[in-house]
């Protein structure tokens, strides 16, 4: 129902412009098919994406030689839904944390600044700790006081403790001191927020090796996942950060956040279908209960109800 509220503008815009393409039309043709190109586009689905589907619908069309319009939607359902990949994660409600022998679960989180990402470590630790685990946070974004000042904010409200340093400290130094910590309250899970600036590419990769090697000192297998914060209302700019991120380390799973303010949640298609990395979790507004796991065919059904 959340989920729904929360896409109503993607889902609005996309499906009254899909009904506007197949207005007074009985059957898919070239035109229905340039339609649907430039409203996938304008969704932010992306070019690449874009064309993916529509060659396939076109195959479709080829192959059964007459489509009917009301057919369109299923169709374009089935293809959407085969784009978006899969997640482990059986339940779509649930916000499971893993076992690990080794020690508490270690979840760390890049993007960069403004995305949402401190919003979305205080969502996630609110999840957690209502399910009664031990959540630590880590402020291993150092480079700005805002950064560390936020996630502090968070640790407050969802009375969590956190391990933070001065601004300017060494981001590793403060990934190593927040898992030991971690380890001793033998914590469930732990929370790294970490790099929030693209400098270059090098730097980037350099500093997100680093700390994923100094964590490995204490917990040999950390991190176990590292979550990638997009923000779902700026388009070609999410693709972009994707492509970076994704250059510079081993990304493993996607949060998309602001899917409640744009017309463009086509931007999660694009992102899942070309960097096959799956989207776990969606932002869909700014209070701490605005974060959803994500389940793809909740999120197909939202674009066409
Ligand atoms: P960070 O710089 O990446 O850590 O970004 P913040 O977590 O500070 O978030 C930046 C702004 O985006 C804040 O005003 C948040 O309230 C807002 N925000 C974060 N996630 C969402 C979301 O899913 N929906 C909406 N509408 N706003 C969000």
């Amino acid at each position: 129902e959340t989920l729904d509220k929360g896409l109503e503008k993607s889902k609005t815009t996309f499906f009254d412009k899909l009904n506007k393409a197949v207005a007074g039309k009985s059957k898919v043709d070239d035109s229905v098919l340039d339609n649907l190109e430039e409203i996938l586009v304008s969704s932010d689905v992306g070019v690449t994406t874009t064309l993916k589907i529509i060659d396939r619908i076109e195959a479709r069309v080829a192959q059964d030689k007459y489509v009917g319009t009301g057919e369109l939607n299923k169709i374009l359902r089935e293809e959407i839904a085969g784009l978006l990949s899969e997640i482990d994660s059986g339940n779509a409600t649930d916000f499971v944390v893993p076992k690990h022998t080794t020690g508490p679960h270690v979840i760390m989180v890049v993007g960069v600044n403004g995305v949402g990402k401190t919003t979305t470590i205080g969502k996630l630790a609110h999840q957690f700790k209502s399910q009664g685990l031990n959540v630590v946070l880590g402020a291993a974004d150092t480079f700005r006081a805002a950064a560390i000042d936020q996630l502090q904010v968070w640790a407050d409200r969802t009375g969590v403790p956190i391990v933070k340093q001065e601004m300017g400290s060494d981001p590793a130094s403060v990934a190593f001191d927040t898992l030991q910590s971690g380890l001793n309250q033998n914590a469930d899970v732990i929370i790294i927020d970490t790099a929030g600036r693209l400098h270059n590419k090098v730097n980037l990769m350099n500093e997100l090796t680093k700390v994923k090697r100094v964590m490995q000192k204490v917990i040999t297998d950390a991190p176990h996942d590292v979550l990638l914060v997009l923000d779902g209302s700026t388009g070609q700019n999410a693709f972009e950060q994707a492509k970076q991120f994704t250059a510079a380390t081993e990304v493993t799973s996607l949060a998309v956040t602001k899917l409640d303010g744009t017309a463009k949640g086509g931007v999660v298609i694009g992102i899942s279908d070309q960097f096959q990395i799956p989207v776990k979790y969606i932002g869909v507004g700014e209070g701490i209960d605005d974060l959803q796991v994500f389940n793809k065919f909740e999120f197909v059904d939202s674009f066409f109800k």
